[in-house]
C-alpha cells in the first residue's frame, strides 16, 4: 500500500522531525511531483520504520553526507533521485542510497 506524502509527513511529525525539514520534504515532494519518488520515500520510511528508527551514527551520517555532497544528484538539500531531504535520510541506519553509493 502506497501512503500520501501528507500521512508520510504526518509520520514524520510523530517522528519528531523538525518543521523545517518537513516542509523541505514536501516542497521537494510537490516541485518534482513525481509519485515514484513519494513511493521511494515510501519504501525508505517504511524500512526506517521496521528498524526502530535507529539512527546512525555521527561519524557514519558525516560520511554519508560527503558521499552526497559529492554526487550529482545532490541539490544541496535533497538528492534528485528519491526526493529525500538528505540530512534526514542518511541519519538512519536502515537508510540507503538509491545508487548504492552509501
Ligand atoms: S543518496 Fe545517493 S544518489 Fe542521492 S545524492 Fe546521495 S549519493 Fe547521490
Amino acid at each position: 500500500m502506497t501512503r500520501s506524502s501528507d500521512s508520510i509527513a504526518e509520520s514524520m511529525r510523530q517522528d519528531g522531525i523538525p518543521e523545517e525539514a518537513i516542509a523541505a520534504w514536501q516542497e521537494t515532494q510537490a516541485e518534482v511531483g513525481c509519485l515514484d519518488k513519494v513511493r521511494d520515500a515510501a519504501r525508505s520510511i517504511g524500512s526506517i520504520a521496521r528498524s526502530g528508527f535507529r539512527r546512525a551514527t555521527a561519524e557514519e551520517q558525516a560520511r554519508r553526507m560527503g558521499i552526497c555532497r559529492s554526487c550529482d544528484h545532490f541539490t544541496g538539500v535533497t538528492c534528485a533521485l528519491c526526493g529525500c531531504v538528505m540530512e534526514i535520510k542518511t541519519s538512519f541506519t536502515a537508510a540507503g542510497c538509491r545508487q548504492r553509493r552509501w
